[in-house]
């Protein structure tokens, strides 16, 4: 196991991978721009290391900076987290060729899952069904025209480097099409510099679904069920739960093995998670994301598997600690992510807490860098904490939640507990009868 492992993160995500190390008795090492001086992860850490100013660009994206933060503390591994660099191709290889262990799947790997064209490919190669769309990318409007026309209305044109729900468009009919096509591929282009584009048909109604995966790098793999994320706004998941209310056992391991066949067959290597669109009673795949995500404490909930310590035994080849019939699933998860947001518009929030209380009780877990007297700098995302519950049944879950939604209190600025709790007593959420669209119709309306 690693002796000291450094943190390439801030707020909860920076806490949780803190938390795993502690229990396996390495020392960690946290990172911080000027803004998070006071952060609750440089507090908590062992040793930190000032990188840079606020902007994440010259902090949290300096590799540079890192690098040295690295060598002067002596850390053996870089865990990076969620967003930032963590699906960083060259970060991964850098760390390599300075032989410091990214905690992480190989830098090939995040390269292939990272061009969504690369990675539909290799997943219909491995056997996962993908949405029906164009081959790969889409360079003139006749072709695009003529896909479209032979996949059917309405399609999706996407970008090929796409992430974070942006560089998406949506064309109704054939005289949408031409609009669609070029505004993706410029707007593609601004944001990521590349101006690739594929289609893809357009599902009406499906859930989004995703399945949690974790390899051992060496041909090992296991699956670790699905979590539902349909409740989004603006392609940002706002609720999240495991099991999903719309899979029986059977399509669970149907489709999870498949996941888990594709990852030992690519040496596949740490955590990782498959997303799906569902619709009818079909799968499609949309993208891999080679790290940890923001709601993979639902999974751990219902598997009583901690998702960061299988991490960091695999990176440090120690292999995983459960075998495939070892994992079982017990009870329902649910994670509200609380914002540092209105609740009605949406703006972000920041500024100083004068007052928190986290709620607690059985089958309540929070994750979060905040405290009482805590200030949330402009600069990063507006994530105040994760709360996450869990209960015997679904139901069970749904009233815990309620009661801890009711506990939470966050004073001096605005959050989205609001919402939550409109959310949790909204019969449609009651019933588990809700799509990818359902949130923003039901924002639209309210
Ligand atoms: P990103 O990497 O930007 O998050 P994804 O490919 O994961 O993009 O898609 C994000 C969300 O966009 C999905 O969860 C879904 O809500 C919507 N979406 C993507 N592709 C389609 C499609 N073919 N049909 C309908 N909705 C889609």
């Amino acid at each position: 196991m690693f002796n000291k492992v450094l943190i390439a993160n801030r707020g909860e995500i920076a806490l949780r991978v803190l938390r795993a190390c502690k229990e396996l008795g390495i020392d960690t090492v946290a990172v911080h721009s000027t803004a998070d001086a006071d952060a609750m992860h440089v507090r908590l850490a062992d040793a930190s290391v000032c990188i840079g100013p606020p902007p994440s660009r010259d902090s949290y994206l300096n590799i540079h900076e890192i690098l040295a933060a690295c060598e002067i503390t002596g850390a053996d591994a870089i865990h990076p987290g969620y967003g930032f660099l963590s699906e960083n191709a060259k970060f991964a290889e850098i760390l390599e060729a300075h032989g410091i262990t990214f905690i992480g799947p190989s830098a090939e790997h995040i390269r292939v899952m990272g061009d969504k064209i690369e990675a539909k490919n290799t997943a219909q190669r491995l056997g996962i069904p993908v949405v029906p769309g164009s081959d790969g990318e889409i360079t003139e409007e006749a072709e695009a025209l003529r896909v479209a026309s032979e996949i059917g209305f309405p399609v999706i044109v996407k970008a090929a480097a796409g992430g974070g729900g942006r560089g998406m468009k949506v064309a109704k009919d054939k005289s949408d099409l031409a609009q669609a096509f070029h505004t993706a591929r410029t707007e593609a282009g601004a944001a990521f510099g590349d101006s690739a584009v594929y289609i893809e048909k357009y599902l009406a109604k499906p859930r989004h679904i995703e399945i949690q995966v974790l390899g051992d790098g060496k041909g090992g793999g296991i699956h670790l069920g699905e979590r539902d994320c349909s409740l989004q706004r603006r392609h940002q998941k706002v609720w999240e739960e495991a099991a999903s209310p719309a899979l029986t056992a059977e399509q669970r391991s149907e489709i999870g093995e498949i996941c888990a066949n594709a990852v030992r067959e690519l040496g596949y290597s740490g955590a990782g998670t498959v997303e799906f669109l569902y619709e009818n009673d079909e799968f499609y795949f949309i993208e891999m994301n080679t790290r940890l995500q923001v709601e993979h404490p639902v999974t751990e909930m219902i598997t009583r598997i901690d998702l960061v310590n299988e991490q960091l035994r695999v990176a440090s080849g120690n292999g995983l600690s459960v075998t495939q019939e070892e994992v079982a699933y017990t009870g329902h998860a649910i994670e509200c992510r609380i914002n540092a947001e209105n609740p009605q518009t949406f703006v972000p929030s920041p500024g100083q807490i004068t007052y928190y209380h986290p709620p607690g009780g059985l089958g309540v877990r929070v994750d979060s860098g905040v405290y009482q007297g805590y200030s949330i700098p402009p600069y990063y995302d507006s994530l105040i904490g994760k709360l996450i519950v869990h209960g015997r049944t679904r139901d069970e879950c749904m009233m815990r939640l309620r009661r801890a939604l009711d506990e939470f209190v966050v004073d001096g600025i605005e959050s989205t507990l609001p919402l939550f709790r409109d959310l949790v007593v909204n019969a449609d959420i009651k019933a588990g009868d809700y799509d990818i669209h359902w949130l923003e119709k039901y924002l639209a309306d309210h």
